[in-house]
C-alpha cells in the first residue's frame, strides 16, 4: 500500500509542481479579483482534512449513514456560529457553493414557471437572479431591473414600480459588480406590498457585513443566501440563513430537494472561518477592505478613469475604460503580465459583447487579507495606469519588477513558501 502513504509531491509530481507553482503565484502577484481572497492556514487545513471521507446525508440526528459521532457535533457548531456572527434565526450550511444555494431558495419557495425579479447580469446582477442562460431564467419567469444610466446606481423607485406592475412571486437583492450600498429596507417594504418573498443574495459582502462595515440584511430578508469563500475567507461553499418559519422548507429544498451528502471538511473548515470572522482582527479587516477600496476608487478616478456609480460602498470596483480607448479585455491581459490580476467585465450599458467588453472590475479583499493599506493603494492605482495607458510587454515587465518588491513586503495568508 505505497501510494497510500506517500506525500503529493512523491505519489504525483505533475499535481505536486502545479500547486506549489499556484502557492508562488498567488504569493507573487497583486490579486484584485473581488470574489478572491486568501483563506488562512487553518482553514486550509480543516478543509484538507479526513472529514473528505465521511458521508452524510441528512441533518445532525437525523442521517441515514452510520457514524456521525463527529460530524453532527461539527455541523451543529458550524449552524450556531454562523446564526451568532450574523444575528440569524436558522443556518443551513450544506450548499455546495452559492449557486446551490440560490437553487435551493427557489425550490423552497416557489412552483416552476413563477415570476422572479432580479438585477440583471449585464448590470452587475448574478445568472442565478433570473438572467437568460441560467436554469432560473428557463425555468422560471424572470423580471430584471437595472442601474440608472447617469448614476449608476438603482432606483427604488423604478423597482417599485416593475415590482407592481409585475408582481413577481420573488425579489432578489444582491449582485456581483455593484459597489454601492443596497436599500434592503426599501426592497423589503416593496416584497411586502405586492406579497413576494424577499431573498438577499450576500455572497460578495458576506465579510464585510460579517466585520460590520456593510448593512446587515439579515432583518429584512426572508432567506438570505452566501457565498463563503469571497470576502468571508472561508473554505468554497454557500450557506443560507433564514428565520425560523422558513426554516424546515430551506432544509428541505437543500436536502433531499437539491443536493446529497453534505462536504463535510467543508463544514469543518467553514465552522473555523466563522469563528475568524467574529475576532476583532477580522473586523479590523472588514473595515480596512472598504477604506482600501475607497482609495483605490478614488486614486484611479483622479487619474481620469470612470469609476461606474462615482466610487465605491463595499469592497469592488467596476472602471469603464471607455474614455481610456482600451477594451477590458486588452487591459485585464496587460495588467495579469504585470502581476496585478483582475478580470475584464461588461460595464451598465455596455455596447461591447460580454465576452469582450468594455471594463475591468477589481477589489480589495486579497490585498486587505495581507495587510496592505492605504499606501499600496495609491502605488496600484498609478501602476494600472501606467499598464492601460501603455498596455504593452515593456511596460508590463517594467510593472511587475515592482509589484514583486512590494509582494515580498506583504507575506500571503495560509501559504508557507517552499
Ligand atoms: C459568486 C456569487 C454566486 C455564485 O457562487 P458560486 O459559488 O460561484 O456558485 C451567487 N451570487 C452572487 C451574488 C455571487 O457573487
Amino acid at each position: 500500500m505505497k501510494f497510500v502513504d506517500e506525500p503529493l509531491s512523491a505519489s504525483d509530481p505533475k499535481v505536486a509542481a502545479l500547486v506549489r507553482a499556484e502557492e508562488r503565484r498567488q504569493a507573487d502577484t497583486i490579486r484584485l479579483i473581488p470574489s478572491e481572497n486568501y483563506v488562512s492556514r487553518a482553514v486550509l487545513e480543516a478543509s484538507g482534512s479526513v472529514f473528505t471521507n465521511k458521508y452524510s446525508e441528512g441533518y445532525a440526528q437525523k442521517r441515514y449513514y452510520e457514524g456521525q459521532q463527529n460530524v453532527d457535533p461539527l455541523e451543529s457548531l458550524a449552524q450556531e456560529r454562523a446564526c451568532a456572527l450574523f444575528g440569524a434565526e436558522h443556518a443551513n450550511v450544506q450548499p455546495y457553493s452559492g449557486s446551490p444555494a440560490n437553487l435551493a431558495v427557489y425550490f423552497a419557495f416557489l412552483q416552476p414557471g413563477a415570476k422572479v425579479m432580479g438585477l440583471a447580469l449585464p448590470m452587475g446582477g448574478h445568472l442565478t437572479h433570473g438572467w437568460n442562460v441560467s436554469i432560473t431564467g428557463k425555468y422560471f419567469q424572470p423580471v430584471q431591473y437595472g442601474v440608472r444610466k447617469d448614476t449608476g446606481r438603482i432606483d427604488m423607485d423604478e423597482v417599485r414600480d416593475l415590482a407592481r406592475r409585475e408582481r413577481p412571486a420573488l425579489v432578489w437583492a444582491g449582485g456581483t459588480a455593484y459597489s454601492r450600498f443596497w436599500d434592503f429596507a426599501a426592497f423589503a417594504e416593496i416584497a411586502k406590498e405586492i406579497g413576494a418573498r424577499f431573498a438577499v443574495d450576500m455572497a460578495h459582502i458576506a465579510g464585510l457585513v460579517a466585520g460590520q462595515a456593510h448593512p446587515s440584511p439579515i432583518l429584512h430578508a426572508d432567506v438570505v443566501s452566501t457565498t463563503t469563500h469571497k470576502t468571508l475567507r472561508g473554505p468554497r461553499g454557500g450557506m443560507l440563513l433564514c428565520k425560523q418559519p422558513y426554516a424546515a422548507a430551506i432544509d428541505k429544498a437543500v436536502f433531499p430537494g437539491l443536493q446529497g451528502g453534505p462536504h463535510d471538511h467543508n463544514t469543518a473548515a467553514l465552522a473555523v472561518a466563522l469563528n475568524e470572522a467574529a475576532q476583532p482582527a477580522f473586523k479590523e479587516y472588514a473595515h480596512q477592505v472598504v477604506a482600501n477600496a475607497k482609495v483605490l476608487a478614488a486614486e484611479l478616478m483622479a487619474r481620469g478613469f470612470h469609476v461606474v456609480s462615482g466610487g465605491t460602498d463595499n469592497h469592488l470596483i467596476l472602471v469603464d475604460l471607455t474614455n481610456k480607448a482600451v477594451p477590458g479585455k486588452v487591459a485585464a491581459k496587460a495588467l495579469d503580465k504585470a502581476g496585478i490580476e483582475l478580470n475584464y467585465n461588461s460595464v451598465p450599458y455596455d455596447t461591447r459583447k460580454p465576452f469582450d467588453p468594455s471594463g475591468i472590475r477589481l477589489g480589495t479583499p486579497s490585498v486587505s487579507s495581507r495587510g496592505m493599506g492605504e499606501a499600496e493603494m495609491k502605488q496600484i492605482a498609478a501602476w494600472i495606469d501606467r499598464v492601460v495607458s501603455k498596455p504593452d510587454d515593456d511596460t508590463a515587465a517594467k510593472v511587475l519588477a515592482e509589484v514583486l518588491e512590494v509582494t515580498r513586503r506583504f507575506p500571503a495568508p495560509g501559504i508557507l513558501l517552499k
